[in-house]
C-alpha cells in the first residue's frame, strides 16, 4: 500500500514551502488510497523546541492534512538507530572521527563541497579511535566497493532513473557523518531507518535533497532495507528567487493565518 511521510524538523515555524511539500505528499497519498504519515525530526535537541512541534501540527491540521496514526518522533528512536549503527560497524563500514571543523579545514588545501558540506579528508579513517561518544562516519570507499554503482527512480522535477557511480560517491560525497556526540544518530541514518520502519513506499520532498537521496540509497543497500520511490518537487521561492527558510517569519503559515488567509488561499499561493 502506498505510504508517504512529511518529516519536518521543529526548528522554526512552517512556511509556504513546507505547506507545498506536505500538500503534495498528502494529495499523492490520498489519490492512491494510501497513507500520509508525519514524522517529527527532532534529533538536534539544541535547535528543536516543543512549541514549534505543537505549532507545526496545528498548521497541518488547519491546512486540512489529516495524518494517519501517531506522528513518529525521532527522539524516541535511539534504540533502532543504535542497532543500525551496530550492523554497519560489525561490517567494518564505520569509524570514529575526532576531527573538529578547524582540523578538517586545515587538512584540505582545496576543499571540495559535497551535499553535506566539505568532503571529509579521511584523516581519522583507519586510526581506530575508541568509538563511545565520538562522531561516527561511514567509510564510503568500503561501502561502494561492496555495492558498486547505485540508482534510484524519481518522478519529480527530474523524472527518470538517477545513477551515481561508486567514484562519484567516494570523491564527491565522502565519509558522511552517521552519529554525533551531541545528537546520537545523524540525519541520513535516522531517515533511512525510519522510512523503512514506517513502510514508506514513496518519499516526497524538495529538490534540495536529491543528492542526499543518493546517500540514503547507499545506507538502505548496506542495511538491507528497501529503496522507496522518490518524488523530489520544486522549491517554493520568494519573488527574488531565493528559497524560503524557516527563519523567514514573514512567510510563516501562522503569519498568513493571522492575516485571515484560508487554507484555500495557501493552496493557491503555492500553485496547487
Ligand atoms: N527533516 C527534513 C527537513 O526539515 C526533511 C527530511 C526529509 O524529508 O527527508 O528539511
Amino acid at each position: 500500500m502506498y505510504a508517504t511521510r512529511f518529516a519536518p524538523s521543529p526548528t522554526g515555524l512552517l512556511h509556504l514551502g513546507h505547506a507545498f511539500s506536505a500538500l503534495t505528499g498528502w494529495q499523492r497519498a490520498r489519490a492512491s488510497g494510501g497513507r500520509f504519515l508525519v514524522r517529527i525530526e527532532d534529533l538536534d535537541r539544541g535547535r528543536c523546541r516543543p512549541e514549534w512541534e505543537a505549532a507545526l501540527l496545528a498548521d497541518l491540521a488547519w491546512l486540512g492534512l489529516e495524518w494517519d496514526g501517531v506522528p513518529l518522533r525521532q527522539s524516541s528512536r535511539g534504540a533502532a538507530y543504535a542497532a543500525a549503527l551496530a550492523t554497519l560497524a560489525a561490517d567494518g563500514l564505520t569509524y570514529a572521527c575526532i576531527c573538529t571543523r578547524a582540523d578538517i579545514r586545515a587538512a584540505l588545501s582545496a576543499p571540495q563541497e559535497g551535499p553535506d558540506g566539505t568532503v571529509y579528508p579521511g584523516t581519522c579513517r583507519g586510526r581506530g579511535h575508541a568509538a563511545p561518544g565520538a562522531t561516527l562516519r561511514l567509510d564510503m570507499a568500503a561501502a561502494m566497493a561492496r555495492l558498486g554503482d547505485i540508482a534510484f527512480a524519481d518522478t519529480g522535477t527530474q523524472p527518470g532513473e538517477h545513477r551515481r557511480d561508486a567514484d562519484a560517491m567516494v570523491d564527491g560525497v565522502g565519509d558522511v557523518v552517521l552519529a554525533r556526540r551531541d545528537m546520537g544518530a545523524a540525519y541520513h541514518l535516522a531517515v533511512v531507518v525510519d522510512d523503512a520502519a514506517q513502510a514508506i513506499t514513496e518519499v516526497v520532498r524538495g529538490d534540495d535533497l536529491r543528492d542526499a537521496t543518493a546517500i540514503h540509497v547507499v545506507l538502505q543497500r548496506l542495511l538491507g532495507l528497501p529503496t522507496p520511490a522518490y518524488h523530489h518537487h520544486a522549491l517554493v521561492r520568494d519573488e527574488r528567487g531565493k528559497r524560503l527558510a524557516k527563519r523567514c517569519d514573514a512567510r510563516a503559515l501562522t503569519a498568513y493565518r493571522a492575516e485571515g488567509a484560508t487554507p484555500t488561499d495557501i493552496r493557491r499561493l503555492v500553485g496547487l
